[in-house]
């Protein structure tokens, strides 16, 4: 079969050399051969000197992403076991024992573009994002059987946007194996939780807050303020480590049914927990109002931006609530705060929220900087997938 290959502009290969997965449509000169979209090609300096090998995707604006940097490695079912078979090596040093929901393949950063897979017990549930990853969908789906032969079944969620940049319909069913159940209960760290895999966000769960939500002392006793619940996380750790009384707060009102199943699974008294489906930036106005005050105020919502263009929308959003959330911090209190925006940087995010404490005439101290669970690797070969920064805050 004749080869294909993808050539780039004069200039254009510095990104490659520094190992940097993703070619821009604009920074190919040209093609040759059959290049058609999940088609693996040799991307070529301007000059023909040989620099990866990788998917093309003809309708998106990354043009290809690379498999491998490797001159010698075929791509092929093999290449993908070996892949798959290092992300697991690489779990067992991070995740910790006891913990049965993780991330295992986590695209990009992992060497397998455009490819998500979240492990939740005996479940797997996969996204194909990318040209590339559609086109190897069962020699990957077959590589995490054999990585993992104690599941019992495969689902695939590729049903975000990403897939329509890569002109993909959304996907969504089981790939091998059995049905999952309606909800499926994972531990994460001593904490039971209801998961739904079909319906719920990303995968069913927000596995890249685990370090997060994890035991923290200031929560015994305190009144704690979860804002941006989804179905309960930190909520739930904060009422399992003693706090007196946590308002689970989401738009969602299945989020919330899910959060309030979950508090019984882990025995926890209905009258620890107020449930309030609103709007988190009215919410906080309300009890501004009110005058209503928490030990420990979490905010954590979803991404404001998607791309650089959104930055300063974005911004405004979190200095809106993070100026409302350190208001409603009583003195001596916590605030936790997150953004999923991969845009806003940890630098930026630091300081629009610097800027919303002194707004609110609060003073704020450092206690943790936080991020993404090492479950879901940064490669310093790709910064981007640097995507969640969170502050933990002391408010005097
Ligand atoms: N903290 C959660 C994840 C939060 S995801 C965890 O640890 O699992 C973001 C959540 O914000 C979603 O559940 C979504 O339903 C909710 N949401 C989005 N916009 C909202 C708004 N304006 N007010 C309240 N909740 C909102």
């Amino acid at each position: 079969m004749k080869e294909s290959w993808i050539k780039l502009k004069k200039g254009r290969e510095r990104s490659l050399l520094r190992r940097h997965p993703w070619v821009m449509s604009g920074a190919v000169e040209g093609t040759s051969g059959e290049v058609e979209s999940g088609r693996t090609v040799e991307i070529l300096s301007s000059s023909g000197e040989w620099l990866g090998r990788g998917a093309y995707s003809a309708e998106s604006q990354i043009r290809a992403r690379v498999w491998t940097f490797e001159r010698e490695e075929a791509v092929d079912a093999a290449f993908f076991r070996r892949r798959v078979g290092a992300c697991l090596a690489r779990r067992r040093c991070v995740v910790p024992s006891g913990t049965e929901g993780y991330r295992l393949v986590h695209g990009e950063a992992d060497g397998l573009p455009g490819c998500i897979v979240d492990i939740y017990g005996d479940v797997a549930v996969c996204q194909f994002l990318s040209a590339g990853a559609e086109h190897w969908r069962e020699e990957l789906t077959s590589a995490v059987r054999e990585a993992l032969p104690s599941l019992c079944g495969i689902y695939e969620r590729s049903d975000t946007e990403a897939r329509g940049r890569e002109g993909l319909a959304p996907r969504c069913g089981l790939l091998w194996g059995k049905e999952p159940p309606e909800l499926l209960t994972i531990h994460e760290d001593g904490l039971a939780l209801q998961v739904d895999v079909r319906r719920g966000h990303k995968t069913g769960y927000y596995l890249d807050q685990r370090e997060n939500r994890a035991v923290r002392d200031f929560y015994r006793g305190a009144e704690v303020l979860n804002c941006f619940c989804y179905t309960g996380g930190f909520g739930l750790r904060a009422a399992q480590c003693g706090a007196k009384h946590v308002t689970q707060v989401d738009i969602s009102a299945n989020a919330l049914e899910l959060a309030r199943r979950n508090a019984a699974l882990n025995h926890l008294p209905d009258e620890q927990f107020t449930y309030e489906k609103a709007d988190v930036f009215q919410l906080l106005r309300k009890f501004r109002d009110m005058g209503r005050s928490f030990d420990v105020v979490i905010l954590d919502p979803p991404k404001f931006a998607d791309t650089h263009f959104q930055l300063e929308k974005a911004a405004r959003g979190y200095k809106d609530i993070n100026l409302l959330g350190a208001k409603l911090t009583r003195p001596g209190g916590i605030l936790m705060t997150y953004s999923c925006s991969g845009a806003m940087t940890p630098d930026l995010f630091q300081k629009v929220v610097g800027d919303a404490a002194r707004d609110a005439h609060r003073d704020a101290f450092l206690l943790r900087e936080l991020a993404q669970a090492p479950d879901h690797p940064i490669s310093l070969n790709f910064p981007e997938g640097r995507y969640l920064t969170g502050l933990e805050l002391f408010l005097p």
